[in-house]
């Protein structure tokens, strides 16, 4: 009944491995089959060599409907399952590049490449959870209500589609922006847009039928030059100048 999208999570669970953005028994996949039933990958299982066989589905408690045992990160799936009406497959990985930023409890650089703030707006850090507890899951309730892809602090990324390749590409997307901004940073840093230019953005968006850019995603007034201060910060600013020229 479930054949397909069983086949899909095996398939796009070697692809992931393949591409390295997960290794071995690391991440889990889901796909939702109706409203009551979501399949997963089963615990403790090398992602690259999975079988469509042995897939578990769980209902929206996470109770095993059949046999098997879901994956261990199941919680954290149905947390966002429920959040999110329009969410249809959820990958939950460990990319090196993306990664690397939830470890260092460095945010990816906002406002600062066209094509991820097409896609994703901005990508948040998650506030750390242990690993397949429910603090792992309610920490990803408020942010993915507005965002596609999270980073998890000290532990991941996850990332989620209307469909299955939707949520698998996601991820790859997503540890390509990392590995951009890992070079932008090695070149000085990343330079951000203005807001205007991030409206712009927005609106392409909107026009393909997107939600609007969150507003979160926006420069920060540091980031994009407009420096907003108050009237007597910008008089003590220019009687420091004026003191310097005498
Ligand atoms: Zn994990």
């Amino acid at each position: 009944m479930h054949a397909d999208a069983a086949g899909a999570i095996a398939t796009t669970g070697r692809d992931l491995n393949n591409r390295g953005l997960l290794a071995s028994y690391e991440g889990n996949i889901s796909v939702r089959l109706d409203a009551e039933r979501i399949l997963a990958t089963p615990t403790g299982v090398h992602k690259g060599r999975m079988q469509p066989e042995e897939m578990v589905v769980v209902d929206t408690t996470g109770s095993v409907i059949g046999s098997g045992a879901a994956s261990s990160e199941i919680k954290l799936h149905l947390a966002i399952y429920e959040e999110r009406a329009d969410v249809g497959a959820i990958v939950h990985a460990h990319p090196p590049t993306a990664t690397g930023y939830a470890v260092a409890g460095k945010e990816l650089p906002r406002a600062a490449l066209a094509e991820t703030v097409a896609l994703f707006g901005c990508v948040p850090v998650a506030p750390y959870g242990a690993p397949s507890t429910t603090a792992l899951a309610d920490s990803v309730r408020e942010p993915v209500r507005t965002f596609d892809a999270l980073l998890l602090a000290n532990h991941g990324a996850v990332t989620v589609g209307g469909d299955l390749e939707q949520a698998a590409e996601r991820m790859a997307q997503l540890e390509h922006f990392a590995q951009i901004a890992l070079v932008a940073h090695v070149l000085g840093g990343a330079k951000s847009f203005s807001s205007g230019q991030v409206d712009e953005i927005s609106r392409l968006r909107e026009a393909s039928g997107e939600r609007p850019v969150p507003a979160a995603c926006y420069p920060a007034a540091s980031e994009s030059g407009n420096i907003t201060l108050t009237r007597e910060e910008l008089v003590g600013l220019i009687a420091d100048a004026v003191r310097r020229i005498r």
